[in-house]
């Protein structure tokens, strides 16, 4: 998700003074151990390769109190004794049992240390049990502010939901919670107050009446998943299904309005989903989840794109909340939440970055997927004004790279900037088959898997035949945009970039006033603009589709 937390005026981009780029270091940000402790891979967390998780948990509501256990199955990367997982401090640990034993632990901040009565073996399956209990954290503002929310709906039926992106899984359940390892396959069971139901990740596999006024729901996913995405949701639901014929054969769509909302949600996701997916299996490849299935589940919250079960709460609307972030008037035309959240199953859930610093790729290329959207349904002009609307949600405060190994998100600029930065790679790259097979490309590269910065931007560099890491690393690791700057020395037309990154090269287009666009490949020295005709007064740059500053001296 999360999509702005804050909806932002208008910020006009003028010409940024020279002295800015050197001046806008982000100032130093202090880390505690306990940042360390849930960003960091230590080898007490690289020593087992989490494989299976059976999380099963009692929802007692009325005291927004949790109880139950996770199954942890593993297998050891190296020879260990000790190893660390993650439960919020405020949770209490009861027991952790390995082979009909405790195993003592120890806690500190919310990591969790189990020591083992012998060694671990390198290359071993093996695996333990958590007990816990506890009144998890209660989401102030879901889902950017996470735990778990607690409502009721409008006739009175109570309404529970879980969403911890950023924040981390441990805010209510006990799991290895890094995102550089996902876990193979998951059962969910969560057991509700009768006569409510529980709608989780993947597949419902059985629903058990028990005998103290709960009903449990197991529910199975198939494929790897992001704990961040493991979700509970807790409501009065309907429930009907759909099937979509897609590059993959048949997929499921599944779909669980509350009760009374049945009709409405017919009528609205069936605008919204199918041409979703169409324009992103065109654009990015097969939905990555086909065993899982496609599944929507409305929640109170806004959005999140909680895997084979995306949280809806955008209230059967067009637009986000009914407002357009373009606005250009394209925005209008969808459902956000139905496009944005199911964007993530490709970029976040496909294809999630290792550590949290790097969200920029779930962000940036969901952002995108957007204006990708729009431009299977409404042609490629309207995607590319779709991006340059988005425009005015970037404020340019810090660097959308955050910073590794401490769980920190870098700026929301990752959103709207990323998106056009994207656009940009696009337009250098000048080919859109091309730009259309990297895309998929990606996703069919790096299926089910965890990614670095690296990988990603060497991806593109690779099968682009283009060295684009210079405008990556400008865009996403700085704050001020590069600035083309115009002279003439001589009666010759000269350009030079000035950025933060050495040896900037970012090919740009430029014309004649009237005349065709063509490239020209600026370096940080002046050189000449070699464009029949050129001169100071008549030259143009595409600020259609970059995002630069220019001074023409
Ligand atoms: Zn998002």
């Amino acid at each position: 998700m999360k999509i702005y937390k804050k909806i932002l005026g208008i910020a006009a981009f003028g010409l940024m003074p020279f002295a800015s780029h050197a001046q806008l270091g982000a100032a130093k940000e202090t880390f505690t151990r306990a940042d360390s402790l849930r960003g960091n891979l230590t080898p007490l967390r690289t020593c087992y390769d989490i494989n299976y998780y059976h999380l099963d948990v009692k929802f007692d509501i009325d005291n927004k109190f949790i109880s139950g256990s996770n199954l942890f199955k593993f297998t050891a990367t190296q020879d260990f004794t000790k190893l660390q997982f993650d439960l919020f401090s405020n949770l209490k640990v009861e027991r952790v049992v390995y082979k009909g034993k405790d195993l003592p632990f120890t806690r500190e901040f919310n990591a969790v240390f189990v020591t083992f009565p012998q060694t671990i073996k390198n290359g071993s399956k093996d695996e333990f049990t958590v007990f816990y209990s506890g009144n998890p954290t209660i989401a102030k503002r879901a889902p950017w502010d996470g735990g778990v929310e607690y409502n009721v709906d409008s006739l009175g039926h109570k309404w529970v939901s879980t969403a911890c992106q950023g924040m981390g899984a441990s805010v209510w359940w006990p799991n290895k919670d890094h995102q550089a390892d996902e876990v193979d396959s998951a059962l969910i069971s969560i057991s509700v107050p009768n006569g409510l139901k529980d709608v989780s990740n993947g597949r419902l596999r059985e629903v058990t009446k028990l005998k103290d006024g709960y009903t449990k729901f197991d529910w199975f996913v198939g494929s790897p998943i992001n704990n961040y995405d493991i979700e509970a949701n807790i409501g009065d639901y309907a429930h009907y299904s759909e099937t979509y014929q897609g590059e993959a054969g048949k997929l499921t769509l599944d779909f669980w309005p509350l009760s009374y909302n049945l009709a409405k949600a017919k009528k609205h996701w069936g605008d919204n989903v199918k041409p979703m997916l169409k324009a992103f299996e065109h654009w990015f490849g097969p939905y990555p989840f086909y065993k899982d299935g496609y599944k929507l589940v409305e929640t109170h919250h806004l959005g999140m794109e909680h895997q084979s079960g995306v949280a809806y709460g955008n209230k059967y609307q067009n637009g986000y909340l009914g407002r357009d972030l373009s606005g250009t008037g394209w925005g209008l035309k969808w459902d956000f939440i139905v496009v944005h959240e199911s964007g993530h199953e490709w970029f976040g859930n496909n294809i999630t970055s290792k550590d949290l610093g790097d969200m920029w790729i779930h962000e940036s290329f969901t952002n995108y997927s957007e204006s990708l959207f729009v431009e299977d349904r409404f042609g490629k002009q309207a995607g590319l004004e779709y991006t340059h609307g988005n425009r005015m949600g970037i404020v340019n405060d810090r660097p959308i790279l955050g910073p590794y190994n401490v769980n920190k998100e870098g700026s929301g600029d990752m959103y709207p900037k990323g998106g056009v930065m994207l656009n940009t790679i696009r337009t250098i790259i000048n080919d859109d088959e091309k730009w259309r097979s990297i895309l998929r490309g990606l996703n069919k590269t790096f299926y089910h898997q965890t990614v670095t910065y690296d990988d990603v931007v060497g991806y593109i560099n690779k099968e682009s035949g283009k060295d684009l890491s210079p405008v990556f690393d400008q865009y996403l690791k700085h704050t001020v945009l590069p600035i083309l700057e115009f002279t003439t020395m001589k009666g010759q037309l000269m350009c030079r970039w000035i950025s933060d990154v050495r040896k900037f090269n970012m090919p740009v287009k430029v014309r004649v006033k009237g005349g065709e666009y063509q490239f020209i490949t600026p370096t940080p020295r002046f050189t000449p603009v070699n464009i029949q005709g050129a001169n100071k007064d008549n030259i143009e740059v595409d600020l259609f589709n970059y995002y630069i500053g220019v001074l023409n001296d």
